[in-house]
């Protein structure tokens, strides 16, 4: 059977009812209902320690998305993150007074007691995140949570076909993370030979009937028109943030070009981005990386990009641009008016800027 990544389709318009071609913020609206909070963005930032910290959970809902707080530190640390996100405090200018939510993380490992310490502390979002979501731990974790709070918020993952997607949505699921292996920094299909193209592997978990996070492999807005298009109710991302000035992390600087002058030499600004099973990471995290796995992430440099404001502004002018072309009211009739086209290599490179190859 045939699976299509993003670059393998390209979207067909619709007949626009709306005036112009220009999105209308009185009849259009790109909200998402997630879990009793009203979204203006779908935009989830990755649970990554390179992504995600109290800064990245903070600016992601003062720009109408949600921070997915990344669990690579102590339980104590989590808490301490935790309570910082959600709380009160102004952090930037013209922060709204409004809800302040963030998601946390769990593996399976400690799962519950890192539930506890952070339900006790007043978190309510959880995503239960490991590597092959479809597996028992991840199950049993969604069960024992909603034995213990029927009302807490419970996402889970990753998993890149239904049948993934269904066991997590029977176990009682409230939101399910898809991707394996499209991620950046991810070298799981390498390592492994596991995964399915990302187009293919949101419109396969589409057929469960639960909220679906397009995770990994989004590097342009048209990537996530694409993926709203293919089923996903939001999406999350990593690489687009990363060497924001948000994400956590010093900027630091190097030579890229050296002369013998000091003043000749050309230097960068960058960030480090990691994927969290990289050597790096697990080597942090776990003291070392055990002997009997291999990395399935890399580490890698990446030039400091500013505030993230600007890739979440780009975003989101992709998707109520997008929106026009189909003639969408809001996110869900992409899905609904929006068809695609399987497109060639050829048709991929036309559909890239070029225009100096063609001089
Ligand atoms: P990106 O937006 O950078 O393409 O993808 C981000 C996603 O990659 C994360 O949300 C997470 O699901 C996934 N990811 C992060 N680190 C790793 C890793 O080390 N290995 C794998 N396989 N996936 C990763």
């Amino acid at each position: 059977m045939k699976a299509l990544s993003f670059d393998d389709i390209s979207l067909v318009p619709r007949y626009n009812n709306i005036a112009s071609r220009k999105f209308d913020g009185d009849k259009q609206h790109t909200n998402v209902e997630f879990g009793g909070l009203t979204l203006s963005a779908p935009i989830f930032s990755s649970n990554m320690d390179t992504v995600t910290g109290v800064e990245m959970a903070r600016f992601m809902r003062h720009v109408g998305g949600l921070g997915f707080l990344h669990r690579f530190c102590s339980i104590e640390d989590n808490v301490d993150m935790y309570t910082k996100a959600s709380s009160n405090e102004r952090m930037f200018p013209n922060e709204r007074p409004m809800n302040r939510e963030a998601v946390v993380s769990l593996g399976v490992n400690e799962g519950l007691d890192r539930f506890h310490a952070l339900y006790e502390v007043g978190a309510r979002y959880f995503c239960i995140d490991i590597a092959h979501g479809h597996s028992r731990p991840v199950g049993t974790l969604i069960q024992q949570i909603k034995e213990f709070d029927e009302a807490a918020f419970v996402i889970a993952g990753n998993v890149c076909e239904s049948m993934g997607a269904g066991y997590l949505a029977d176990k009682g699921a409230d939101a399910i993370k898809v991707g394996i292996g499209p991620g950046s920094v991810c070298s799981t299909r390498v390592k492994t030979g596991f995964g399915v193209p990302q187009f293919s592997a949101i419109k396969d978990c589409r057929r469960v009937n639960c909220f679906l996070i397009a995770d990994g492999g989004i590097r342009t807005p048209g990537d996530a028109v694409k993926a709203l298009y293919a089923g996903a109710d939001a999406i999350m991302i990593g690489g687009m943030l990363s060497g924001t000035d948000e994400t956590p992390g010093e900027i630091q600087d190097e030579p890229i070009w050296e002369t013998a002058s000091p003043a000749g030499t050309l230097r960068r600004k960058y960030k480090m981005f990691r994927g969290m099973a990289s050597k790096e990471a697990q080597d942090d995290f776990m003291g070392e990386m055990r002997e009997w796995k291999t990395a399935e992430g890399v580490e890698i440099k990446v030039t400091a990009k500013g505030p993230a404001g600007a890739v979440i502004a780009d975003i989101m002018g992709g998707i109520r641009s997008g929106m026009t072309y189909c003639g969408a009211n809001n996110l869900r009739d992409i899905r609904e008016r929006a068809d695609h086209v399987e497109i060639t290599p050829n048709g991929a490179a036309e559909g890239r800027p070029h225009g100096k190859d063609r001089l």
